[in-house]
């Protein structure tokens, strides 16, 4: 049987951005302590309203009184920060980031044939950053060299940046899918 206690839960702000993916255990403690409202086709929950809603067949814990259903969205109503840095820069996120796609030529070959490019070289003061490091496939990186995008006559396929909220889900997912009740915060974010 999987661990219920373990499932995945979007946690969202204030101003319902994600913030964090947590397990089901953490947020029921949010949960609980009246620190989040569950959320649930548009509507808010707290702790006792959600006891009272009905499992049906989605996964949930035994209580006392029944079962607690396993909340997919929580929403911390007194929240305000706004989520920066959840992910970290490396190598493997700047990839995720990029769906394993040379961003200049727009291939996908297997990954040991990726490298990460400074679209402004480090020899030219290029830093390591969202916005300075994307995936490059070996022939892509050796043509455009230490140059400038505009030196190599070379094109990006999209300005990189810090990668969206539904990359930063399925990077701290590993390899599971957000759940279908996530999509409308993953995609606004
Ligand atoms: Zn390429």
């Amino acid at each position: 049987m999987p661990d219920v206690l373990a499932l995945p839960v979007l946690v969202l702000n204030r101003f319902y951005e994600p913030v964090q993916v947590t397990c089901a255990r953490r947020a029921f403690v949010l949960l609980y302590g009246g620190t989040a409202m569950a959320l649930e086709d548009g509507e808010l929950y707290d702790f006792d309203a959600w006891r009272r809603r009905p499992a049906d067949d989605h996964p949930a814990v035994p209580i006392v009184s029944g079962v607690l259903k396993v909340p997919r969205v929580v929403h911390l109503c007194r929240y305000d920060k706004r989520p920066r840095g959840v992910v970290r820069l490396s190598r493997r996120n700047v990839m995720l980031r990029d769906g394993h796609q040379c961003q200049y030529c727009g291939k996908r070959p297997p990954m040991r044939e990726l490298n990460i490019d400074h679209v402004v070289p480090r020899s030219r003061g290029g830093a390591d950053t969202w916005e300075n490091l994307v995936t490059s496939c070996k022939p892509c990186n050796l043509k455009k060299g230490a140059r400038s995008l505009d030196d190599a006559g070379m094109r990006l396929r999209q300005a990189p940046g810090r990668p969206r909220w539904s990359t930063v889900a399925r990077i701290l997912l590993g390899h599971g899918d957000a759940h279908p009740a996530w999509a409308p915060f993953l995609e606004s974010a």
